[in-house]
């Protein structure tokens, strides 16, 4: 009994410091909800277990107090696989549908307790829970990497939880299996599978936020394009590959002027229209970036330096008409520099060539391609 009361009490303590953690976390970083939604998860695990001791402490309100507990045990788990659907912005309805039928269920079992009420509702609440547990496996599937690793933790969690709701069938009264069997089953698994769900919780959340601060360092915050770190890294990626790599340096022709005309909000909206355009012209695997004020590079691997001439051409006659529409806007033209990035050369050397090709394009008239 005292063993008891002191497992279900470290377990209300172990789940408010995860939910505190979560909370603190979503509320200082301005997290997503999902985080918030965990946060609430271990909030009512421990509420759950709390009302468990309450219930020990309690035995006049004994039924009351598990009924309440389960529901909190649904809840949290609920709260939880509601969580893992958000995070992947997938709907959460079968969750929450799911949710709702244990409630009712629950009461029913409640309102009509019988000898085997509390059998009955630890069935029903580790079924749900299962059920919860089997969303969050089945959002993980197709992750690789730590997200397969959580998969196959939450798969094991569930697998364990299956098992409590089997014991909680046979441990009926005039079962197979005794009252205090089944509380010692839960006495070990319970605080495992919370303290392992705790931790894989905040390990996502922080893989989340490292994940969003690399994003954020690799790209320009005007456009969302790479930046220029971004673009070291693609071509650390397309050199391990082994394929050839061809460079391109484009800029926009007389931009000062579309600056002079339209404002510096004007001149960054026009960027921000050529960059979506040079996004939208090149294929799969191809690299676009911008290093800074109106220059943009593109990488081109598999290419020679014949097909990217060839495709830069089409390029550069297709900018004129992306901004065609807008009449506050003279013809936009833009100029473009094409160098091979050689094995083992820098991607400054190689870059150094493409902008010097990008240099004779625009002392030739501009509105053009050059071969470095
Ligand atoms: P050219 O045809 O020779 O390329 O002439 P240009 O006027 O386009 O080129 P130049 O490099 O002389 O000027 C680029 C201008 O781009 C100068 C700068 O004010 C502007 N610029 C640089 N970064 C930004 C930016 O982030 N937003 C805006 N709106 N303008 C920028
Ligand atoms: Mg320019
Ligand atoms: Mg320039």
């Amino acid at each position: 009994m005292l063993s008891n009361l002191i497992i279900s009490s470290s377990i209300v303590v172990i789940s408010l410091l995860f939910g505190c953690a979560l909370l603190v976390v979503w509320w200082h970083y301005r997290l997503p909800r999902h985080v918030a939604l965990w946060a609430g998860s271990f909030t009512a695990a421990a509420l759950g277990h709390g009302l468990r001791t309450g219930g020990a402490l309690w035995p006049a309100q004994d039924v009351l107090f598990a009924m309440l507990a389960c529901h909190a045990s649904v809840g949290g788990f609920t709260l939880l696989a509601w969580g893992f659907r958000l995070r992947e912005q997938a709907t959460a309805r079968a969750v929450l549908a799911g949710w709702g039928v244990a409630t009712i269920i629950l009461i029913w079992a409640w309102v009509d307790h019988g000898a085997a009420w509390r059998a009955t509702s630890r069935f029903i609440t580790a079924a749900a829970d299962a059920y919860m547990v089997a969303w969050v496996v089945a959002t993980l599937w197709h992750k690789r990497g730590p997200g397969a690793v959580a998969r196959w933790a939450m798969a094991l969690f569930g697998v364990y939880i299956v098992g409590v709701a089997v014991a909680a069938g046979l441990a009926r009264p005039g079962g197979v299996i005794s009252n205090e069997a089944f509380i010692a089953v839960l006495s070990i698994g319970t605080p495992t599978g919370m303290i392992g769900t705790g931790v894989m919780t905040l390990l996502i959340v922080v893989a989340d936020i490292m994940k969003g601060l690399h994003t954020q360092a690799n790209s320009d915050a005007l456009t969302g394009l790479l930046n220029r770190r971004g673009i070291d890294e693609a071509v650390a990626r397309l050199r391990t590959c082994g394929q050839p790599v061809v460079v391109v340096i484009a800029d926009l022709d007389h931009f000062k002027d579309v600056n002079d005309r339209l404002g510096h909000a004007g001149g960054d909206d026009v960027l921000c229209r050529f960059a979506s355009h040079l996004l939208a012209s090149v294929q799969a695997g191809e690299v676009v970036g911008r290093t800074g004020g109106e220059e943009f590079v593109i990488l081109l691997p598999g290419c020679d330096v014949h097909g990217a001439l060839a495709r830069m051409e089409l390029l550069r006659i297709s900018v004129p008409a992306a901004f065609s529409s807008d009449d506050r806007l003279d013809r936009v033209t833009s100029s473009f520099g094409i160098a091979t990035l050689h094995a083992g050369e820098s991607l400054d050397a190689a870059l150094a060539r493409a902008d010097a090709a990008l240099y004779r394009s625009k002392r030739e008239g501009r509105d053009r391609v050059t071969m470095a």
